[in-house]
């Protein structure tokens, strides 16, 4: 807008200075015919005037960033220096190229993105993909923005939106017309898509398996069951395990989405862990009775205080000494214990000493139904979604949760507040 008025004001001014020639000139050939010179010479001096109005040069528009089409060339290099401050501080690679796709500015970047080009070099010396290329020549030969998908799998897999656009409004044709290519980065929309669709996939698959499973007992029951009370009996039993377990899994989706919901807002309260740990282990009692293990608690004699959520911190220990227990009932025994030094962070370690997890497995354990056996975690009513649900909880408490795991040994999993 200040760009457009600008113009507007020089463009007033000089149509004032031209009428202004324009009247003197007349008044001059008026004079001249007065004072008894003949019309040719006054038919002269408005040619001469007319002259100079035509030949100066013609009014520019400055639209923001633009070329200017009659710029000189100091115009050129600063504006060339200009666009490269500018773009320096993008995070976003761009590369300034210019008609013969020659490159002209390559921002940081960019640099970090593609390597670096040599100024001058042109764009295919290091940017090999044959849609970029069709796409920017197609964009300096008609003058028109264009954009593609673009996926780099060096030095590390990721998705681009390119986009090419010319500078400004350079005429057709221009040699010294300038480009921006610019690269928007989506992979990590990408990823957020792809986990979106792979849980979708993995709940209905959770879903489906007990509710095939009640389908087909049905079924027998209404059919060759009929007159049999003792299958019946049996078969009931079965289906009340696959209804208790969707019921199970659909309660830790809730949670899930329920954390989700307030995983940006940090909890205020102070939450001592050491009656908490106690609640836990009473709870997991009979549990713990029927599996074959003791569960042992270490506490400090005095307070271990965190800021955090009481019921959510009693759903993470829970979740904890439940796997420690089912998983490592083997060890017979779990131990919980915590440590809170002066100005040292409280830690709460659970151990068991069953068979361990693979080392190949640990970093994976707290993704959305991830199991290193489904088999077992089936036959132990799990549903793969108790540790997500733990990082979840942590991540909001800035707690971390560290794994230490030796095959045949046992496990620790380790809260640090
Ligand atoms: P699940 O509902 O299957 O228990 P979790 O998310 O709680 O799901 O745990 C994911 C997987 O991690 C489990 O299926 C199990 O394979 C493994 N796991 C968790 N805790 C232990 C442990 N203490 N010892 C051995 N494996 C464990």
């Amino acid at each position: 807008m200040e760009e457009d008025l600008s113009f507007q004001k020089r463009l007033i001014g000089r149509l004032r200075h031209d009428w202004t020639l324009l009247l003197l000139a007349a008044l001059i050939a008026l004079l001249a015919v007065v004072e008894g010179a003949n019309a040719l010479a006054a038919i002269g001096l408005w040619i001469i005037f007319g002259t100079a109005i035509l030949a100066r040069p013609p009014l520019t528009v400055d639209a923001p960033g633009s070329v200017k089409t009659h710029a000189t060339p100091e115009d050129g290099a600063s504006m060339v220096s200009a666009l490269a401050a500018g773009f320096a501080a993008l995070d976003a690679p761009v590369l300034v190229i210019g008609s013969d796709a020659s490159i002209v500015i390559q921002n940081a970047a960019a640099e970090k993105a593609f390597g670096s080009f040599p100024v001058g070099a042109h764009l295919s010396s290091k940017l090999r993909s044959p849609g970029i290329l069709d796409m920017v020549n197609e964009t300096i030969a008609t003058r028109r923005p264009n954009q593609i998908e673009h996926a780099e799998r060096l030095p590390s897999e990721r998705v681009y939106i390119a986009r090419i656009a010319p500078v400004g409004a350079a005429s057709d044709g221009a040699s010294d017309a300038l480009f921006v290519l610019s690269f928007r980065d989506i992979s990590e929309l990408r990823l957020i898509d792809r986990m979106r669709s792979d849980f979708v996939a993995n709940a209905s698959h959770e879903l489906r398996t007990p509710l095939a499973s009640l389908r087909g007992f049905i079924e027998t029951i209404q059919g060759p069951a009929r007159a049999d009370p003792k299958a019946q009996e049996r078969f009931l039993g079965i289906m009340l395990d696959q209804a208790t377990r969707m019921s199970r899994l659909v309660d830790d989706l809730l949670s899930l989405s329920r954390l989700e919901l307030k995983s940006h807002i940090a909890p205020d309260q102070l939450v001592d862990i050491v009656p908490l740990l106690g609640h836990v282990r009473d709870s997991l009692m009979p549990l713990a009775q029927e599996v074959g293990v003791d569960i042992k608690l270490h506490l400090p004699a005095g307070k271990a205080e965190v800021l955090g959520d009481r019921d959510e911190l009693v759903q993470v220990f829970e979740n904890l000494v439940e796997n420690a227990c089912k998983y490592g009932q083997d060890g017979k025994v779990v131990d919980v214990s915590v440590t809170n030094g002066p100005g040292a962070p409280v830690e709460v370690t659970i151990s068991d000493r069953g068979p361990g997890i693979d080392a190949e497995h640990v970093p994976r354990l707290t993704e959305r139904f991830y199991r290193v056996s489904v088999a077992d975690s089936r036959s132990k009513k799990g549903t793969g979604l108790g540790l997500a649900i733990v990082k979840h909880i942590l991540t909001r408490h800035r707690a971390r949760l560290i794994v230490k795991s030796e095959v045949g040994k046992g496990t620790d999993f380790t809260v640090r507040f």
